[in-house]
């Protein structure tokens, strides 16, 4: 018998599965793939400051960054190379909003990033040192070393007498940490749409001081010696595709694998030229988000229960959340989007202080927030 049961290993289920352990809690980590065997195995993985003026999901990004990467940092040094990134005006942050954003950052002048290397293309940008790049499978594996793992595609829940069963697998509380995957309960007013995407590992005998970034990322010289380049990003609303398995085995993407390399190969040579260039690895996975771009975190609502309870939420009456119905001894946290690795510890770190001491929950990335606004829009 588990404390906790968690579907889910990408560095969602992960980080729970760390900050729950930390707190004594017996872990059975649960996965169809394996250890970062979906989205989080692809990821970059980048980790950057969002600039521009502050609001509220900046804010968030900011201060999740700067908690995630110290504590990568503590965790496992060798799979964190913090050099910082340089940002380079694109379509979303052009000239004017990059220079005026809340982050402390350096200018680089065209002259001063030949300065710094040759290879830099007739490029400028804001530095910021905050900022660096993992090895994701690490983490994932190092986040994970206490826990139990077990390799099993669950297809339904069994919940009786207080305990949730899979197989020979018994908790008395369960969390949803399943990406892209169909979730395993009816949550309606989380609504996945996934973001696929590919990133390619290259060697190259170019030394590149630092993260790059234009709409897509050049990493910086990892330990291994490699380069990430990422991510392309295809949407899959209009195909209303289900992901039922990783992008690795989904016929529907195998053919574009070559022409999406090429892309990303292309953007980055509009960075810096990479000499004696060698593709090493291509990465595919899909990202989970919501319409909002939030992620979320929390207690499951019962959808249907609540408002079946409570009718006229649909019409604007306030019910405060501890009256809503939910599913017993049961959370989620989802919906990681392009930052999974950014939101990850800082995410879970949150949840497991409110599950084991009611701590409150940021009401932007509460489950609660999601259900009130789906309902009164139904
Ligand atoms: C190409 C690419 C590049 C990216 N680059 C970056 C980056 O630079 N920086 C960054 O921070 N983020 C990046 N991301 C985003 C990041 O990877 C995701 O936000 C993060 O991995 C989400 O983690 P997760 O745990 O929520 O989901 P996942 O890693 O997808 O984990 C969910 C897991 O649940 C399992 N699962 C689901 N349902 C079931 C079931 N029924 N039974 C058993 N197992 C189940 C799946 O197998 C999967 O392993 C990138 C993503 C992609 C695709």
């Amino acid at each position: 018998m588990y404390d906790f049961l968690i579907i889910g290993a990408g560095s969602a289920g992960c980080s729970m599965a760390y900050f729950l352990q930390k707190e004594n809690k017996s872990i059975a980590l649960i996965d169809r793939e394996g250890i970062a065997g979906g989205a989080s195995g692809a990821a970059g993985a980048f980790l950057s400051p969002l600039p521009g003026k502050k609001n509220p999901y900046n804010s968030l990004v900011n201060a999740a960054l700067d908690y995630s990467l110290d504590f990568y940092e503590k965790l496992l040094p060798s799979a964190v190379d913090k050099k910082g990134v340089l940002r380079v005006a694109d379509t979303n942050f052009d000239e004017e909003k990059l220079s005026k954003n809340s982050i402390r950052c350096e200018y680089l002048s065209s002259e001063k990033l030949h300065y710094i290397s040759k290879n830099f293309m007739e490029i400028d940008g804001y530095f910021y040192e905050n900022a660096a790049v993992v090895e994701p499978v690490q983490i994932c594996r190092e986040l994970t070393k206490e826990s139990d793992f077990y390799k099993r595609d669950v297809k339904e829940l069994h919940f009786k007498d207080g305990i949730y069963t899979i197989d020979e697998i018994k908790a008395k509380n369960i969390i949803l940490a399943q990406g892209v995957g169909s979730s395993l309960v009816e949550i309606p007013y989380m609504k996945i749409s996934p973001i696929f995407g590919l990133r390619v590992d290259v060697k190259t005998t170019t030394k590149v001081p630092f993260n790059i970034h234009k709409s897509i990322s050049v990493s910086t010289n990892k330990h291994d010696g490699t380069l990430s380049i990422g991510a392309t990003q295809q949407r899959h609303d209009d195909e209303k595709i289900e992901c039922l398995t990783t992008c690795d085995k989904c016929a529907y993407y195998l053919e574009s694998d070559e022409m999406q390399t090429a892309t990303l190969l292309k953007q980055a040579e509009e960075l810096i030229k990479l000499e004696d260039l060698e593709v090493v690895k291509i990465y595919k996975g899909a990202r989970a988000t919501i319409k909002s771009y939030f992620p979320l975190i929390g207690k499951v609502v019962n959808y249907e229960s609540s408002l079946k309870k409570y009718p006229s939420i649909k019409n604007g009456t306030k019910i405060p959340p501890e009256m809503l119905e939910y599913y017993p001894n049961m959370y989620v946290i989802n919906a990681l989007g392009s930052r999974g690795f950014v939101y990850g510890p800082y995410l879970a770190k949150i949840l497991a202080q409110n599950i084991l001491y009611n701590e409150p929950i940021p009401k932007e990335v509460s489950t609660e927030k999601l259900f009130y606004k789906a309902a009164r829009k139904d």
